[in-house]
């Protein structure tokens, strides 16, 4: 049990890597540069590399021995829409892009793991290493899927990892089941018939229909859902009128949800309608809501989450492995693979010590002690779950 010695000894190179990624942040389906770095790495392991599924993702594949056996193991490279405030010298380049999720930690990881599956081979089938694109909104794990990650390179299981913001430094948590949430967005005009401020009861005022619609949508999870379901419904977002004496016509209402199940997110969105619409109707208004889904919920496959775990405590040890760890309310495209194949994805705690801050903080920054953990992570996966007999 401990993090594997060949691994430890091409730490600072790692880091090396992971820094200059982070320096050079790219958005959605732009990772150019990342994902040339990735091709080319690993082609210089001796990995053989396929280039250009979803634009920017590359795949990698190693054999060894005769098995027939494959898994996958997937990274993100995508870094987001914001202004990094840290003044370190692998601060960003690029105004306005940043690695503030620590996908820069995530594709090193998955490329130190790579580095060593290659040189030591001490396992029996094949590895594809998935890198994708535009995790951050982009969806890039869909589209690979759609373009047939699978099929072209078949797996029976696909494993993911993410770091965990302001949690033990190299402890790792999971659950089966339900881990991420699913998210959707949404827009409600409620329209009613402007007036004079003065004289309100020539119209239907639209703010007070609106304010009312917020107000009634605070049941849609307290009486709507169940109680053995978790769902949340905030509102986000309200706009309307811009004078102090007209009665504006529409008040545009924007929200966010979030929920485990595909099932509550039907309800909720089923529920939203029904309410906002009949709402607005007794102040003489009308409520019309858009509604858009954003990813699934990511669902952890009950054996699959085992073995991750076994493997994580093959590297730490039993007691820094939480098998049964809180899911996140946050969601991640991750869950599209997890849709077309069986699979876990686990979390690796990135520190918690005084000073640190939440993903998608202009201050935050992947933890590179924790490079050699996460690789070894993968390169146990990939020796217990293909091993030689
Ligand atoms: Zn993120
Ligand atoms: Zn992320």
């Amino acid at each position: 049990m401990s993090v594997i010695p060949e691994i430890i000894a091409d730490k600072d190179e790692l880091t090396a890597w992971r820094r200059d990624i982070h320096a050079h942040p790219e958005l959605c389906y732009q990772e150019n540069r990342t994902s040339d770095l990735v091709a080319k790495r690993l082609e210089s392991f001796g990995i053989e590399v396929t280039r250009g599924i979803a634009k920017t993702g590359v795949v990698g594949t190693l054999k060894a021995g005769n098995g027939n056996r494959a898994i996958g193991l997937r990274a993100d490279m995508d870094a987001l829409p914001l202004h990094e405030k840290n003044e370190f010298s692998h601060r960003s380049r690029h105004d306005g892009k940043m690695h503030a999720c620590g996908h820069d930690g995530h594709t090193t990881i998955l490329l130190g793991a790579a580095r060593y599956l290659a040189k030591t081979r001490n396992f029996d089938g094949t590895v594809h290493f998935i890198f994708q694109p535009a995790e951050e909104g982009g969806g890039g794990g869909r589209l690979m899927v759609e373009e047939g990650l699978f099929e072209r390179f078949p797996v029976e299981a696909v494993y993911g990892l993410h770091n965990a913001a302001r949690y033990p430094q190299g402890k790792f948590f999971t659950r089966p089941g339900p881990v991420m949430a699913a998210s959707a967005s949404f827009d409600l005009q409620v329209t009613g018939r402007g007036a004079h401020a003065a004289r309100p009861e020539s119209g239907h005022d639209a703010v007070v229909a609106a304010a009312h619609v917020v107000t009634a949508l605070q049941s849609v999870v307290s009486r709507a859902i169940s109680p053995f379901d978790t769902a949340v419904v905030s509102i986000t977002q309200i706009h309307g009128g811009d004078a102090y004496n007209i009665i504006p016509e529409e008040v545009q209402i924007r929200g966010n949800c979030r929920s485990y199940r595909t099932e509550v997110m039907d309800r909720m969105e089923a529920t939203i309608r029904r309410i906002a619409e009949n709402t607005a109707a007794a102040h003489g208004a009308t409520a019309r809501l858009d509604f858009r889904r954003g990813y699934p919920p990511l669902i952890n496959h009950a054996r699959e989450t085992e073995i991750a775990c076994d493997a994580a405590a093959l590297v730490v040890g039993e007691a820094d492995v939480d098998r049964n760890g809180t899911p996140r309310m946050a969601s991640e495209d991750f869950s599209y693979m997890l849709e077309a194949r069986p699979g876990a994805f686990i979390f690796l705690g990135n520190g918690d010590g005084e000073g640190t801050c939440d993903v998608h903080n202009p201050r935050y920054d992947f933890n590179d002690e924790i490079l050699p953990v996460g690789a070894s992570y993968f390169a146990r996966l990939v020796e217990m779950t293909l091993a030689k007999r």
